[in-house]
């Protein structure tokens, strides 16, 4: 549970166990930073400055004074993914995917501009492209985006 009211989809902050999640909810839309050191100090630090709710596996930082935030149950991927989706809500409308390495929001990338930058098979079978304005990462519709998909939908 969380341990105070929110308003909206707030910025997340996930601490060193949650990586993989992490990773996960960028490609579906959420703004969620990721601290892959355990400092609590540092995570409390960011989550204030920056007004994100802290998603933690540790008991003892969900009672810490002054920030927000929802201790992650499940060691299951797709259970944390439903704790985040009843307990904070959906991505941020219009839900824009973000980079799963470095949590900047995707854009569209040409199909012609993508032809370099993909490998031969890819741009020959897939036709939307985004790309990271962060890292340049090239991400496109793949097996990994019907499964994120699926679970948006509840699918399994
Ligand atoms: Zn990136």
């Amino acid at each position: 549970m969380l341990n105070d009211e929110i308003q909206g989809t707030p910025p997340l902050l996930l601490d060193a166990m949650l990586g993989r999640l992490a990773r996960w909810l960028r490609l579906m839309g959420y703004d969620a930073a990721y601290i892959p050191d355990t400092d609590d100090r540092e995570v409390v630090r960011q989550a204030r400055a920056e007004s994100r709710v802290i998603l933690t596996r540790d008991r003892g930082l969900v009672r810490r004074r002054g920030i927000t935030a929802l201790l992650i149950d499940s060691q299951r991927l797709d259970d944390q993914i439903k704790e985040v989706q009843a307990n904070i809500g959906p991505p941020p409308k219009p839900v824009t995917a973000r980079c799963g390495v470095c949590n900047t929001p995707l854009k569209t990338l040409p199909r012609n501009s993508a032809q370099s930058r993909v490998p031969p098979y890819i741009w020959r079978t897939k036709d939307a492209f985004t790309e990271c304005p962060g890292c340049r990462r090239v991400y496109w519709n793949g097996t990994h985006w019907s499964a994120i998909q699926g679970r948006l939908n509840g699918d399994e």
